[in-house]
């Protein structure tokens, strides 16, 4: 017999914990997984799950507007946001069933409660002391709220998700994903929307042809898109709230969102004492590509390791995890290549290198691109178009990135980020027939290089 009580506890069930505890037990180990909230966690609770439900929600309205050119006629649509919460916490409620039936199942101990490492092999949860030989820290990510005065009166995506009552006016502080997706709902919704934010274009990091095309093409939907305001103090006004940058410009609304960011979820953890390594900006765990922290018998997995905050990245490294340290196998993620898509409205998806970064790291780049107007639009009269861009190493003609604006950009990106990863050319696009309608064809049909 072990002298431990399990093989492997892991702290926090969403996405990484509970892959990487199923397949741990899936290769004979005895494992707890403790969680202090909902199984499911970020994703599932309140992330890419409910959100995705708030987003198909949003797009019936175009759908209504477009339709008559097709012949539809309808009355005069309503819509009522406390039918969509009840129903999108109908099916949370649901998929946490799901998960903890897969956890039993999948011979994995659920215990409910906040879980505190005592040493490299002790977790205190619920005022018992558990013992394992190995622990893993998969606790996820929280909303962050930079020193701003008045932030508490802003709400937090998790509070929007819940929302009521719709807001006449709703002002979104940042432009990352969480803020550029929620401007687009409740856009979507029929709310005025701002979004203000302190840089010139939104979401960072992503390619300028996307950054300049995703501000446009959600002006075109009515969004007030405010660069350069840097909030600093929140404060009631009248039944609303105003936001107060330093040149005291201040922008009112019914409601503020506050999408700031989100931090490794740390605190409590016992890190410090254990002498678990994080990183001194952000507060992310350290871990090697095995996931192994600084302290012998702790690992740690997911967004509280902020390598990627993904989903799929987090579920990869669970199972990597447990396939190395209890399969006998040696895994490790490769984060070099992620396709990823920000669910704004009009869409954007990924994967690769930008131009930008092309350029940086050195790459004589040709670039393909091609702006068109989708079919749909035609009839409808809609004036919003896709764009599409390749970003080709001119020496070996391997692609370096992929990226689009558009109507079903993440569907279309998945598949073509199977060629990319598998170290597609341009030459292997160019040799791919169309599917013919389709906007995923353009990127086989990309002939001229741009200038
Ligand atoms: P992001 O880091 O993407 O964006 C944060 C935003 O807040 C940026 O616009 C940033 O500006 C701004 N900001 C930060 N601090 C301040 C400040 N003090 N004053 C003013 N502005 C500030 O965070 P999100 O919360 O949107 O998302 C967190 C992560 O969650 C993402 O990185 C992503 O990995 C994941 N996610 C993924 C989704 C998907 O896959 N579709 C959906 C939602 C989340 P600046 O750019 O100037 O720094």
């Amino acid at each position: 017999m072990s002298e431990f009580d399990y093989d492997l506890i892991t702290i926090g069930a969403g996405s990484g914990g509970v892959a990487a505890s199923r397949r741990a037990a899936l290769h004979g180990a005895r494992v707890a997984i403790c969680e202090g909230s909902r199984v499911g966690g970020t994703c599932v609770i309140r992330g890419c799950v409910p959100k995705k439900i708030l987003m198909y929600a949003s797009q019936f309205g175009e759908a209504l507007e477009d339709a008559p050119a097709y012949g539809w006629q309808f009355g005069e649509p309503r819509f009522d946001l406390a039918t969509l919460v009840a129903a999108k916490n109908a099916e949370t409620d649901r998929l946490e069933g799901i998960y903890r039936r897969m956890l039993a199942d999948g011979n994995v101990t659920l215990i409910e409660g906040w879980a505190r490492l005592v040493d490299a092999h002790t977790v205190e949860v619920g005022g018992r002391q558990l013992t394992a030989g190995r622990v893993l820290i998969a606790s996820g990510g929280a909303v962050s709220r930079p020193p701003i005065e008045g932030i508490e009166l802003a709400l937090d995506s998790d509070q929007l998700l819940d929302l009521a009552a719709q807001p006449g006016h709703l002002l979104v502080l940042g432009a990352g994903y969480i803020a550029v997706e929620f401007a687009g709902i409740f856009r979507g919704f029929g709310s005025r929307v701002t979004l203000a934010f302190r840089g010139e274009r939104p979401i960072r990091g992503f390619d300028e042809d996307l950054r300049v095309r995703l501000a446009d093409g959600m002006a075109a939907r009515g969004i007030d898109v405010r660069p350069g305001f840097e909030p600093v103090r929140i404060e009631r006004r009248g039944s609303g709230f105003a936001a107060i940058d330093g040149d005291g410009n201040e922008i009112v609304a019914d409601a503020i969102l506050a999408a700031l960011g989100r931090h490794p979820n740390t605190a409590g953890l016992g890190l410090e004492a254990l002498g678990v390594r994080t990183r001194a900006k952000g507060g992310a765990i350290e871990v090697d590509r095995y996931s192994r922290t600084s302290v012998d018998g702790i690992y740690a997995v997911g967004d509280v390791t902020d390598r990627a905050a993904l989903t799929p990245v987090a579920i990869a490294e669970g199972r990597a995890f447990a396939d190395t340290e209890f399969g006998g196998l040696d895994v490790a993620v490769d984060h070099a290549l992620i396709a990823t898509a920000v669910f704004s409205q009009p869409q954007i998806a990924t994967i690769g290198l930008s131009e930008q970064d092309a350029l940086s790291a050195g790459h004589d780049c040709q670039v393909f691109e091609a702006g068109f107007r989708p079919m749909k639009n035609t009839i409808s009269g809609r004036e919003e178009r896709a764009y599409m861009k390749v970003v080709v190493d001119r020496p070996s003609d391997r692609v370096l990135g992929a990226h689009m604006i558009g109507p079903d950009a993440a569907e279309i990106m998945q598949t073509l980020a199977i060629a990319i990863t598998m170290g597609a050319r341009k030459a292997d696009l160019d040799r791919t027939l169309a599917v013919h309608p389709t906007t995923a064809e353009e990127f086989v049909l990309l002939r001229t290089p741009r200038d």
